[in-house]
């Protein structure tokens, strides 16, 4: 059963007396759990619609629309699959405390890497899991391989009964489900040898696996370093040469390079990031791959529509991890839009110096990086820092901290999107 949390106007599940409470609870038969089950068992135009309003009646719908118009109801969020694992290097294990309680969540969820291309481990996947990947053809999947070797995977994930994933992915790709991975490289445990193994048994699977990119282990103050450490330069390079060396294979015999550096593996190996072109589609982007690169590709596609800031000074705030590739967008921008911009790198104060990634940086810090700056027309914040209801990470809205600042405060993704709504007031 799905709870219906709000009704569109004029829609057909207006029509039908839907309303929020009401509970959607099979389609043609078929029992609903969640979003996916909705999607695809009415992407049909006719279907038996079993519904139970908030009031206990219960209503069976005939339901006949045309193809693609919208049924008009949001869904209550799906719960969460939690994860069956206890990685070292987990993100939520180096939280610190009092933090929202959603934050402290693992999940490893399949219908999300799915939908948004969080990555899975799909260790926790139950028989029907696997059926419904394969029956609603959940493809691409989002998968954290690690290690193809099932020893040193269960020992990353801290999970002795982890399936191999090999067998796993191949199951799933026999029936035409395809995959990006990811390798979460740990020194001492995948790299080297381990991660060598791991590419040439992905890129050996076939087609199916589109692409895999190799992350540097990234760590907080509140991690578990007696467990698990960050890579060193020398580490890192060797990791850059597996991959570089991969990719040139890949090129040569598949004509894309499959195999991709995260930007941020290439900042702490000391290297030049490589060019635009090898990113393929930037399929793994949002997985920091190719980040700045494809900064710079938006930029100059909307060069027109981000013009006309001269004489205005704008305030780039990102984590510290960016701050040092950042130049690299920030001059051509500047040139485009005849504005000045001035970087600012913010220190994150909530799970220390480590972490470097926009994406964590807590409202508090960014409230102490503007503040007193009236001097800047316009500051901008990585739109990844706040969630879809605007809240940072600490918890402070994004409202609050535009109120508490004397300056505009714009969230980007790409520039291009805060940019192209014209200049400040
Ligand atoms: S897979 Fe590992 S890193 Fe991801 S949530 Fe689970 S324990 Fe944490």
């Amino acid at each position: 059963m799905i709870r219906v949390t709000a009704v569109q106007p004029d829609s057909i599940a207006e029509e039908l007396g839907l309303r929020p409470g009401s509970e959607l609870v099979a389609v043609d038969g078929r029992p609903l759990e969640d979003f996916l089950d909705w999607e695809f068992l009415t992407a049909e135009e006719q279907f038996l619609l079993h519904v139970r309003q908030p009031d206990g009646e219960e209503i069976e719908f005939d339901i006949e629309r045309p193809l693609g118009e919208p049924f008009g109801v949001s869904l209550e969020p799906a719960r969460i699959r939690r994860c069956a694992n206890r990685c070292d290097f987990c993100f939520v294990d180096g939280l610190p405390d009092g933090l929202r309680d959603v934050l402290y969540i693992r999940d490893d969820d399949y219908r999300l890497s799915f939908r948004y291309g969080n990555f899975a481990t799909l260790t926790n996947l139950k028989p029907k899991d696997v059926e419904r990947i394969i029956e609603y053809r959940l493809s691409p999947l989002y998968v954290s391989v690690h290690a193809t070797d099932p020893t040193v995977r269960r020992y990353l994930l801290r999970n002795p009964t982890a399936p191999e994933i090999l067998p796993q992915l191949r199951e799933f790709a026999d029936h035409g489900i395809e995959f990006h991975t990811q390798i979460v490289m740990s020194p001492g445990v995948n790299d080297g040898a381990v991660l060598r193994q791991t590419l040439d048994e992905l890129y050996a699977f076939g087609p199916a696996v589109l692409g895999c990119s190799v992350v540097p282990v990234g760590l907080t103050e509140f991690s578990k370093h007696h467990l698990v450490r960050e890579p060193t330069q020398e580490e890192c390079r060797a990791a850059v040469a597996l991959v570089e060396e991969r990719a040139a294979i890949a090129l040569s015999e598949r004509g894309s390079h499959w195999a991709f550096g995260a930007d941020e593996l290439y900042l702490r190996a000391g290297l030049e990031l490589p060019p635009e072109a090898i990113y393929d589609g930037f399929d793994q982007v949002e997985n920091g791959v190719g980040s700045i690169r494809w900064l710079q590709q938006r930029i100059r596609t909307h060069h027109e529509a981000i013009a006309g800031w001269e004489g205005r000074t704008i305030g780039v705030v990102t984590g510290t991890a960016m701050g040092r590739l950042m130049p690299m967008v920030l001059e051509p921008l500047a040139a485009i839009t005849g504005a000045r911009f001035e970087l600012l790198p913010v220190v994150n104060s909530l799970f220390g110096a480590s972490v470097t990634t926009a994406g964590l940086l807590p409202g508090t810090a960014v409230q102490d990086a503007l503040r007193g700056r009236r001097d800047l027309d316009l500051a901008l914040l990585p739109g990844e820092s706040v969630n879809d209801n605007g809240l940072f990470i600490d918890g402070m809205s994004a409202e609050l901290l535009a109120a508490a600042v004397p300056v505009e405060i714009r969230f980007s993704k790409d520039f291009a999107d805060a940019l192209a709504m014209g200049a400040a007031a």
